[in-house]
């Protein structure tokens, strides 16, 4: 499965791309998380992307799509993977059609997530809080100041990008303003939806009650089988071992026949007792 999560910042792209990873087993593929890394690693990229982020530009095209491009190559990417702030702009959008179709690799879907925007300063707010409270390292560009640049950005040249993909049929909107949960679930319906991913949920919880009806039918017969054996041996007695080995009928009539045999010779051998009570000591061994 491979997708996109449309959205502005503080819209949840992040948050849901982490659950799609761990429900469907795909890599997230944030173009900001890879950037950050390499600014933190000091390498080429990340000191030339360093400033622009500090500041809540976007970093050159060019950059960005190579650094996808290669992503997308690594084997952890094969099985699907959510692209996660990436396509930012138009031409990005382009270089990734392009791109895949050079990889023969196809997009399930791009999912926008449309919030409020009077909700998103607070949102940010919020996760600057909850990272401080985890001890986490806080975005520098995660400040009010940054966040009106970075939204300034997203509405001038990314948000072309909702009519891009509208235009391509690719494009389903969901409402970003219900809870993380609700979110979540509002994807997986549309991912259903669309065929990219299998009710399997559903199939291994029939499968499993159907497993499970059908051992407890197995036990029953088992059950039932074993109490019809003993109850046959028990009358039987010895006779009944003989009777079952050479009879060519059913086992139980042969069991059953065997069994009135031994009551009767029995009862022969012992003439001073009454044949009944005999019948009845005999049966029980
Ligand atoms: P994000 O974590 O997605 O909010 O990205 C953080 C910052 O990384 C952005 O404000 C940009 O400076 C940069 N960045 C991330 N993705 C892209 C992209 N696709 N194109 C250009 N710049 C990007």
């Amino acid at each position: 499965m491979r997708i996109i999560l449309l959205g502005p910042p503080g819209s949840g792209k992040g948050t849901q791309a982490q659950l799609l990873v761990q429900r469907y087993g795909i890599v997230q593929l944030s173009t900001g998380e890879m950037l950050r890394a390499a600014v933190a690693a000091a390498t080429p990229i990340g000191l030339k992307a360093k400033e622009i982020m500090a500041n809540g530009g976007l970093v050159p095209d060019d950059v960005v799509v190579g650094i996808i491009s290669d992503r997308i190559d690594q084997p952890d990417a094969k099985a699907g993977f959510i692209l996660d702030g990436f396509p930012r702009t138009v031409p990005q959008a382009e270089a990734l059609d392009e791109l895949l179709k050079h990889k023969h690799l196809k997009l399930d879907a791009v999912i926008e997530l449309r919030v409020n925007e009077s909700a998103l300063l607070q949102r940010v707010e919020t996760r600057v809080a909850q990272m401080r409270e985890r001890g986490e390292e806080v975005r520098v560009d995660d400040t009010p100041e940054v966040l009106t640049k970075r939204l300034a950005s997203y509405r001038s040249l990314t948000e072309p990008l909702i009519h891009y993909y509208s235009e391509r049929r690719k494009l389903s909107t969901i409402d970003g303003m219900m809870t993380i949960d609700e979110v979540t679930r509002a994807i997986h319906r549309l991912l259903l939806a669309l065929g990219a991913v299998e009710p399997k949920t559903h199939a291994k919880s029939t499968a499993k009650s159907a497993a499970r009806k059908g051992a407890k039918k197995a036990a029953k017969v088992a059950r039932k089988s074993a109490k019809s054996a003993k109850k046959a041996a028990k009358s039987a007695g010895k006779a009944s071992k003989k009777a079952a080995k050479g009879a060519k009928k059913p086992a139980k009539k042969a069991v059953k026949k065997a069994a009135k045999k031994a009551v009767k010779k029995t009862a022969k051998k012992v003439p001073k007792r009454g044949p009944k009570k005999v019948t009845k000591k005999r049966a029980k061994r």
